[in-house]
């Protein structure tokens, strides 16, 4: 048996996760500039990445922009023509995301939405179906962030949900906080949910993706 970390972590990061200027850059300078340092780990925006391009995308949501860590990796995953819109609460987090995304030259590809992601998921639902939507912000919003992407992710696209683990709490790897209950049962509806094929990725804290089947 062999049990994932941090060296494991590094090794595949360091072979599959080798980040450009950009991407250090987004990793390193969020938290550097206050915000918080809760962006994926760099093999899971490869995953993130890997995943858009194997289904072909070109439409893709992101909810919880952050830095912009996230959204560089899966832009970068998106077939020609294709576009990302990512949902972000905090005017100075997009700020901060708008200069990574620049610096990674993704400017056009790459539309971020400001404004509570309940809010503004109406008007982007105009925009669908989606190939591909990655769920990473507020955790109560989780179970409304689902049904969003259910109903707006196309035949064959993929949701994904980020902190699947909760730190490892889902599973008493540490003691539950606030969210765990939460996350919890969303994990469980969603694996008994027959429109899905799911599984967590298990690299970070976890990536709950879903290949939605009609
Ligand atoms: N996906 C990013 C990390 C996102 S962190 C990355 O991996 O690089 C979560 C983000 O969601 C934070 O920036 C936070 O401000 C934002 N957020 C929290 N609640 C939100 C809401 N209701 N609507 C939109 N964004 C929200
Ligand atoms: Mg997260």
């Amino acid at each position: 048996m062999t049990t994932y970390n941090d060296e494991l972590s590094l090794y595949n990061a360091s072979l599959f996760a080798v980040q450009d200027e950009a991407l250090q850059r987004a990793f390193e300078q969020s938290p550097e500039r206050g915000l918080p340092a809760i962006s994926v780990k760099p093999e899971e925006g490869r995953f993130l990445q890997f995943l858009v391009r194997a289904i072909g995308a070109r439409k893709a949501v992101e909810i919880g922009t952050l830095g912009g860590y996230s959204g560089i990796w899966i832009a970068r995953g998106l077939l020609p023509g294709g576009k990302l819109i990512t949902l972000e609460q905090e005017p100075r987090h997009a700020d901060v995301a708008r200069e990574h995304i620049e610096l990674a030259g993704l400017s056009h590809l790459i539309e971020i939405r400001i404004g509570n992601a309940h809010q503004t998921l109406k008007r982007v639902a105009g925009v669908g179906p989606f190939d591909f939507v990655f769920i990473d912000a507020d955790k109560p919003g989780y179970p409304a962030y689902f049904d969003w992407a259910m109903e707006n992710t196309r035949p064959g696209g993929v949701i994904a949900l980020h902190n699947a683990f909760r730190k490892g709490s889902v599973a008493g790897v540490i003691p539950p906080d606030q969210y765990t209950e939460g996350m919890d049962a969303l994990n469980r509806k969603i694996a008994a949910d027959q429109r899905l094929i799911s599984v967590i990725f298990p690299a970070g804290d976890g990536t709950l993706v879903c290949a939605k089947l009609s």
